[in-house]
């Protein structure tokens, strides 16, 4: 997967709208001590389907909103677009968050779970809580991490993540199945 524009707007400090295209090769991003820098990986991860409020450093989901500061009033919502090339097409992935009205996720302009975006991603090896997106603090927790959190960031590399979702999914179906088999077999043994 290659991200190739960031657009935020209404994103923590990111009040204005902003465009960030992405050229090939190594992207760095400099700046002074809290001026954004966290908050365009905290963007990403967002974007990406992340449920933590905690781990964008805030007390709830709506803290990622702009907040307002002493000149600039706060804002009523925020929203994030991904432009990646995943599998050779260029996709659109938007989160966007309206004050006291919860996320709603857009892949190409539809209307999506954020289940589908996860799966997006975890087919592509990456997501909110892939081992590409290093934050502060990460390569200590990786260096710590238990076998089976380390066989985890493994597979969230491999892009095999997605498939046990579905084969959860999946087993939930063939259970409900022969449920529904085992209904049908008592019915047809009543009327025998
Ligand atoms: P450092 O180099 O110290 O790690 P940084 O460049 O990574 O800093 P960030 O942590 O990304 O900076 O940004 C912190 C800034 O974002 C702070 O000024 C904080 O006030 C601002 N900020 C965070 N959340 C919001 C919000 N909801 N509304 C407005 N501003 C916010």
């Amino acid at each position: 997967m290659q991200i190739k524009r960031l657009r935020i707007t209404g994103f923590k400090s990111f009040v204005d709208p902003a465009d960030l295209r992405i050229e090939p090769g190594l992207t760095g991003v400099v700046g002074p001590n809290g001026c954004g820098k966290s908050n365009l990986l905290e963007a990403l991860r967002w974007t990406m389907g992340e449920a933590s409020a905690k781990s964008l450093r805030g007390a709830g989901m709506d803290d990622v909103i702009f907040a307002g500061t002493a000149t600039r009033p706060p804002r009523d919502f925020a929203e994030v677009s991904i432009l990646a090339e995943i599998s050779g097409d260029e996709r659109e992935i938007v989160r966007r968050i309206e004050r006291g009205a919860g996320s709603a996720y857009r892949i190409d302009g539809r209307d999506v779970r954020a289940k589908d975006v996860g799966l997006l991603f975890a087919d592509a090896a990456t997501g909110a809580h892939s081992p590409a997106l290093v934050s502060q603090g990460r390569i200590g927790a990786v260096i710590a991490a238990k076998p089976a959190d380390r066989r985890a960031m493994l597979e969230d590399a491999a892009g095999i993540a997605g498939l046990h979702v579905r084969r959860k999914d999946a087993e939930g179906k063939l259970r409900a199945t022969e449920a529904n088999l085992a209904k049908l077999d008592e019915i047809i043994s009543d009327q025998d």
